[in-house]
């Protein structure tokens, strides 16, 4: 059998795609080629991909709303799984507080919105980050304005290691840091979490959501493929500044440019290639590293 009829028989038929174009899966929008692409829709998905790709020795990659993932390779090996394992639950309520459990594949604007809909504080600052709530907690996405992370909401999460076992762990597991949590490094898969959130006021929920929706459109570009601000900033500096101040914002390579509003952000006008992209990158790094010695690394994970 072929590792392509392999993962479909133990998958389910038909839900094995080959050769799948990723670009529509990512907000960078490059064009790059899937070898095996599964859509998990369950728990039970995400769970049953892992370990099929483990067992096959198939390199396993999981996106959740592709906004913090470039692809520079024309084509990524094994398989592509993307969540869309959605469902959330109440858990308890106690007093002033609500533990609300929700899946990995859960879009964290869409939570947000509905959260705020039932008077429950707590992440509100996150809205118009665009992905899921397990590639939020993974990048542990945050608001600088003022600054907060969804770290501050984990209160637990169930999470799977490389054997595919299974277990629940607490907030501190993540060791939440600026853009860090501990899952970069361990690779485990997030399949859901539980957050922590208090009672307000929808009223003021809603407000501090447009507050932070009319601060995003005055300093970030709109509507155009990105992935956000592209470099961690360095200890004691904002990676923006310093690409501006090399004079880069405006510069192009093939479609990527970068950003004349925020030049953290690299655009991508359609149609470029990943190779296009990487040259870019490398260009930019080069000119920051020259002018005020500090190597900026990639917020952004570049496959
Ligand atoms: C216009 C725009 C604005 C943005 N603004 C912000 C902002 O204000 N603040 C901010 O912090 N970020 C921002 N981002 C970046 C990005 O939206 C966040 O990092 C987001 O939380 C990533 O979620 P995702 O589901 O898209 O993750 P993906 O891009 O799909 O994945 C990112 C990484 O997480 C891993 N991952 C995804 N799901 C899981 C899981 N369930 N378990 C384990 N690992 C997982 C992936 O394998 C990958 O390594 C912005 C991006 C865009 C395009």
């Amino acid at each position: 059998m072929s590792q392509s009829q392999n993962l479909e028989s133990l998958l389910g038929e038909d839900r094995i795609c080959e050769n799948v174009d990723l670009s529509t899966y990512t907000t960078m929008g490059i064009k790059s080629v899937a070898q095996f692409f599964f859509e998990a829709r369950s728990e039970e998905d995400l769970i049953l991909s892992h370990k099929v790709a483990r067992e096959l020795g198939v390199p396993f990659l999981l996106i959740g709303g592709g906004s913090n993932i470039a692809t520079i390779s024309q084509r990524v090996s094994g398989l592509i799984v993307c969540n869309r394992y959605q469902e959330k639950k109440r858990i308890r309520k106690k007093d002033n507080h609500i533990f609300l459990e929700v899946s990995s594949g859960y879009l964290l604007s869409k939570l947000i919105r509905e959260v705020a809909d039932e008077g429950f504080s707590g992440i509100e600052h996150l809205f118009g980050i665009p992905g899921t709530v397990g590639g939020a907690v993974c990048m542990n996405a945050k608001w600088t304005n003022p600054p907060y992370s969804i770290g501050n909401a984990v209160e637990y999460a169930y999470i799977m290691d490389r054997n595919s076992s299974i277990r629940k762990v607490g907030g501190e597991y993540f060791k939440f840091a600026d853009g860090y949590s501990a899952i970069q490094d361990t690779k485990e898969i997030i399949l859901s979490v539980g957050l922590s959130l208090t009672k307000k006021s929808p009223a003021i929920i809603k407000g501090t959501m447009n507050t932070v929706l009319e601060y995003r459109k005055k300093t970030q570009p709109q509507g155009v493929l990105s992935n956000g601000c592209f470099f961690q900033n360095p200890p004691t500096s904002s990676a923006g500044l310093l690409i501006e101040k090399t004079r880069l914002k405006g510069f192009s390579v093939g479609k990527f440019s970068v950003s004349n509003i925020h030049a953290n952000y690299i655009i991508h006008r359609g149609g470029g290639t990943g190779k296009e992209l990487h040259a870019l990158i490398q260009l930019i790094k080069q000119k920051v590293k020259r002018k005020f010695a500090i190597v900026l690394k990639e917020e952004v994970v570049v496959i």
